[in-house]
């Protein structure tokens, strides 16, 4: 198998792979075989002349004979194709059906994986199937009701169902190709098996979850949603069952806890259970919106329609000298929307997600600023707490009603309450259910906003526009990633409780959809070599 990297090809070209690499390396006349797009990025820096630059795997006739030929060329080399490790299964018996905690990415692969193999796990989500889920969402947008068990953080898929869906990882690893597989094969769309930032949007990721669900329940898996895990038995050291919603009592001796960064109650719960954890840092700070148009323009020059590209993503990243802290551009979504995410009662909190299309004319990002236990403390809590406090704020600054405190650039800067602008295409924002005109610097410590103020300029400098008065910001955006580490040991497991294992984004181990989905289904893999498969009547 060749591996082609660097290979540059004009975005306008409509011509095949095949004949481009022919064109270019002669020696691959009636050679090729198969060509495997590994990774197509977008390259806008010499505007307007833009080009998809590729890395590809290419199997060939004679390998030998092209290598003799090309093996001067850097971008070319030989590889042997790397699968993920082969699953093995132990022997000891498994005298209950295991436990996963949480049906988001993280909870999903380690239970896709485990009923794949025969363990027939019971899923125990504490929100609603992603059909009810999706109503209760809509619900509190459009009209305020907020369901504290049904929300944009709980329910089917996690807290990655709205969202863009963005299935980007700067982690490598033979599985999450495999994953992703899986993710074709239930919806995505091909092309996440190869674009550099790929991302299916709300509207697939929806019909994925629901495909996969079926699939584990196939497989002899349950999943059972309003299933909300409020304690764990616990003998000698040794996880003996679950606790359900206060009331039912599930035997078993492995749970996979996959529960995410907001299920605050749960990780108060494992707190006081004695499981060891520590707080780290994450980042807070807000979502600003700007019109597509004015980032498209800036990253490419002209529409991407005209270039056959979707809507321009950026990323911008300042590091303040007087503080040390970093602000940063989180989770853009281009041509999405800026939605209400909170999960607790009286909080507001703001994410963003987008359809895959990617259509709506306004592109928003998280604008946050890192904190860490110097800010908060290193109790275990100590974040969770920081992250209340302002999102209690926010609410407060909303009205009470979860309607988002909004400020434009401009007023931010001159440290003013100004108006919501209305029926103005340059200065969008989206947040439902509403938006009130307030002062941000009160629903952020001070220590982040005077970053957010020296970073704004000098984003503006590298992205035409960005900072412009009439630009709008809403927030809080405190969920960036977990605020604590549920610990864990080189098996994955607690170190002081046997048949716990911590995973995903909530223990502190993934950030984002895909390393959240590659983390479980690692951690169940890794529990697989020591028990055997059950039967169907165990
Ligand atoms: P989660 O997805 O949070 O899942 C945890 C699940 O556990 C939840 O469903 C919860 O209800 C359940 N749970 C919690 N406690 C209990 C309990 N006690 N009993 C039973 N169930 C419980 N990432 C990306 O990579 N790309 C994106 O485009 C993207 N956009 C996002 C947009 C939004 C609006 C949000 C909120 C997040 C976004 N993210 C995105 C982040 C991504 O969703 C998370 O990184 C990912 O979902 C983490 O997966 P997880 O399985 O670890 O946790």
């Amino acid at each position: 198998m060749l591996r082609i990297i660097n290979f540059r090809v004009d975005v306008k070209t409509k011509d095949p792979l095949e004949a481009l690499l022919v064109h270019k390396f002669p020696v691959l006349k009636g050679q090729i075989e198969q060509i495997h797009v590994v990774r197509r990025a977008v390259d806008a820096r010499k505007k307007p002349h833009i080009t998809f630059v590729y890395t590809l795997f290419v199997a060939v006739r004679d390998e030998g004979h092209i290598m003799k030929r090309l093996g001067r060329d850097k971008n070319v080399s030989t590889m042997e194709p790397i699968e993920p490790e082969t699953i093995v299964h132990g022997e000891q018996r498994l005298v209950h059906r295991p436990v996963v905690v949480g049906f988001g990415p993280a909870g999903m692969l380690a239970a896709f994986y485990l009923a794949r193999e025969g363990y027939r796990p019971i899923v125990l989500e504490r929100g609603q199937d992603v059909d009810q889920r999706a109503k209760d969402v809509e619900e509190f947008w459009s009209t305020g009701h907020f369901k504290p068990e049904s929300n944009v953080q709980f329910g089917e898929g996690g807290a990655g169902t709205f969202s863009d869906g963005k299935l980007t990882t700067r982690v490598t690893h033979p599985r999450l190709h495999e994953i992703a597989k899986y993710f074709v094969q239930f919806g995505a769309p091909e092309e996440i098996l190869y674009k550099h930032k790929p991302h299916v949007g709300t509207d697939v990721l929806r019909g994925m979850v629901k495909a996969m669900r079926e699939q584990i329940i196939a497989w002899g898996g349950d999943v059972r949603f309003g299933a909300k895990v409020t304690n764990l038995i616990l003998e000698k050291s040794q996880v003996t069952g679950v606790v359900v919603n206060d009331t039912e009592t599930i035997s078993t001796n492995l749970v996979f806890a996959g529960i995410g960064h907001s299920a605050r109650d749960t990780y108060e719960m494992m707190y006081h259970a004695g499981i060891p954890m520590e707080s780290k840092p994450f980042a807070v700070g807000v979502r600003i919106e700007h019109p597509q148009a004015m980032i498209d323009i800036s990253q490419y020059g002209i529409e991407p329609a005209e270039l056959g590209l979707g809507a321009a993503e950026y990323s911008v990243v300042y590091h303040d000298k007087e503080t040390g802290r970093t602000a940063y551009s989180f989770c853009m979504c281009p041509g999405g929307e800026v939605v209400a995410s909170a999960s607790e009662t009286g909080h507001v909190v703001t994410n963003g997600m987008s359809l895959y299309a990617r259509a709506s004319g306004v592109a928003n990002s998280a604008l946050v600023v890192t904190v860490g236990p110097d800010d908060f403390g290193t109790h275990p809590l100590g974040g969770v707490a920081f992250q209340r406090e302002w999102e209690a704020k926010a609410y407060e600054l909303g009205g009470r009603d979860y309607k988002a405190p909004l400020q434009t650039v401009g007023d931010f800067l001159a440290h003013q309450v100004g108006t919501v602008p209305v029926g103005q295409p340059e200065a969008p924002h989206s947040y439902r259910p509403g938006v009130v005109a307030a002062d941000l610097h009160e629903c952020l410590p001070t220590y982040v906003t005077d970053v957010m103020e020296r970073a704004l300029p000098y984003f503006g400098r590298r992205i035409k526009g960005f900072d412009e008065p009439q630009i709008c910001m809403t927030g809080v955006e405190t969920r960036t990633s977990s605020p604590l580490r549920i610990l864990r040991d080189d098996d994955r497991e607690s170190p002081t409780i046997k048949g716990l294992y911590p995973m995903g984004e909530g223990a502190g181990y993934a950030g984002g959809i895909m390393s959240a989905a590659l983390d479980g289904a690692e951690t169940a893999i890794r529990v697989m070599v020591a028990y055997k498969p059950l039967t169907a009547q165990e």
